[in-house]
């Protein structure tokens, strides 16, 4: 029986061991690939430029400044002029953007790349605490200061400046490009992103992937980790807030009569709270956590090469931090409370909102059955709030786009790890939905904490040097996924591609010395 179970334990070390030899083995793919090179200075003032036009989207309709938009359209045109000759420019809803670079091989379907045009105000009373004023576009020996650095003034312009590079180099694209800039994100994209892309549907469009803003590059992502891990968010979580309203007996406080509706509205809340929907190490947070496997210190190589034996201690790891909690449920937060105007008075009504962002297992009809049945009190009434959306679909986090994706980011940054992810707040990419179904949400921003801080915070800003590194992605991505030779259709001029010649012409060389 000793030798038996000696056998087990054996045999069990041996497959732990192999597993986590074989997903370090599945490591790097990092490709010594020269970047096209730019003089990244003038990249830099263009987007120093781009942030002092006060896009901003506020919740107050009224304060919106279209002229600031228009402003920036007319900024853009002078800028990249090849840009505008070559591509068809729409404009939708008076302030969004969608151009169309007309690929010469129709029988690819069309890709997209999107961001969005808007900026979420600076918060009031915070403006003296910004090191340099947030719409001025300062540069200084190493950043661009501004809002809109982050998020995402640098992802439009850099897909821009991308184009335009290409452009200057000769570049014709087979596979068709759609270019989507919406000018309402932070307010739900209803009339940019859902515009353009309703558009494209009435044009029967059907796109290969999207490419929408998304996850980072994430510096320490965690102790253990030693590479920068690229999160590619293959999926979105959904919205819903349920307002949950309570009557009882009101009157005045010194003949209180029953339990108040604020007391039965409490208690149901500490219920939701108490119950949150449940957390579950599912094949999307496997998938994330295999590919961070390359850039992982031992022991958490071993652990994350062997998720099946230790899913509980995981899990109980990842539920621990509200980060990585939250990319495991459907999350429950209070966010509005009311009842009562007078002190001497008890209300007859108290009401709450409840939001939740609902994890790609779950749909609007799960939430709502798992709120009733918890609560389970038929004083509290229950409705659910405008603007709910279920979560997106999941893409595929194996096939070709996806690669072409990765590869994409290997070239561009060497040695970083991989990771197919969930994006817990929302992005326009929702509205593009019924147009493909694979949609990635990645970003190539460097951020540590403190810099992810920063988004949508005081003192937005971006390394140079980081911003070089996206329009690299951005015009690497465009070649990778939009040409299958790219070789052939670029101008004679370009130093990447006489690189890609002389690296053929010394094969050929080769070959005809073999044949001699
Ligand atoms: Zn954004």
């Amino acid at each position: 029986m000793i030798y038996f179970l000696g056998f087990l334990v054996l045999v069990l070390i041996i497959v732990l061991v192999s597993r986590t030899m074989f997903h370090s083995r599945k490591k790097s793919g990092d490709m010594n690939y020269d970047n096209i090179d730019f003089p990244i200075d003038e990249a830099a003032h263009r987007l120093s430029e781009a942030i002092q036009f006060e896009t901003i989207s506020k919740q107050n309709p009224d304060d919106f400044q279209g002229d600031e938009f228009t402003r920036m359209h007319a900024f853009l045109k002078r800028e990249y002029p090849l840009l505008h000759e070559n591509l068809k420019r729409e404009i939708i809803n008076h302030y969004s953007l969608l151009f169309t670079w007309q690929g010469s091989n129709q029988d690819l379907k069309p890709m997209m790349l999107t961001c969005h045009l808007d900026v979420v105000p600076v918060e009031p009373g915070t403006e003296a605490d910004w090191d340099h004023p947030p719409f001025q576009g300062k540069i200084t020996d190493t950043h661009i200061y501004g809002r809109g650095t982050m998020d995402v003034q640098s992802g439009v312009m850099g897909i821009l400046e991308a184009v335009e590079n290409l452009l200057q180099r000769g570049f014709k694209p087979e596979r068709t490009i759609y270019l989507g800039f919406g000018h309402d994100e932070e307010i739900d994209g209803e009339f940019g992103a859902q515009e353009i892309a309703r558009i494209l549907k009435d044009r029967g469009v059907e796109l290969e992937f999207l490419l929408d803003e998304g996850l980072p590059v994430v510096e320490q992502l965690f102790t253990g980790i030693k590479s920068p891990v690229a999160l590619v968010a293959i999926a979105e979580k959904g919205y819903l807030s349920l307002e949950l309203t309570c009557l009882a007996n009101g009157g005045h406080s010194s003949v209180p009569q029953g339990i108040t509706a604020i007391a039965q509205l409490s208690n149901a809340i500490r219920k939701l709270e108490e119950n949150q929907m449940p957390a579950k190490v599912d094949k999307l947070v496997k998938n994330s956590l295999v590919g961070m496997i390359p850039g992982l210190s031992y022991p958490f190589r071993f652990i994350f090469a062997n998720i099946w034996f230790f899913q509980l201690a995981l899990k109980k790891i990842l539920t621990g931090r509200p980060e990585t909690d939250a990319t495991l449920r459907t999350t429950t937060a209070t966010t509005i409370f009311e009842s009562g105007l007078k002190e001497n008075v008890i209300p007859t009504m108290a009401r709450a909102v409840v939001n939740f962002r609902l994890h790609p297992n779950d749909t609007v009809d799960d939430v709502i059955r798992h709120v009733e049945r918890t609560i389970n009190d038929p004083n509290i009434s229950i409705n659910k709030l405008y603007g709910f959306i279920n979560p997106s679909e999941i893409s595929s986090p194996e096939n070709k786009n996806y690669k072409i994706l990765v590869n994409s980011i290997r070239q561009v940054f060497p040695g970083v790890s991989v990771s197919p992810s969930l994006m817990v707040g929302a992005t326009d990419a929702r509205h593009y939905s019924e147009l493909t179904s694979n949609i990635y949400r990645f970003f190539p921003l460097r951020a540590n904490q403190d810099d992810l801080d920063r988004v949508h915070g005081t003192n937005e800003r971006i390394l140079i040097s980081n911003y070089k590194e996206i329009i690299q992605f951005y015009a690497r991505f465009i070649l990778n996924s939009a040409s299958l030779q790219p070789i052939r259709k670029i101008d004679n001029s370009s130093i990447f591609f006489a690189e890609l010649r002389a690296k053929k012409f010394k094969r050929e060389n080769k070959k005809t010395a073999v044949a001699v």
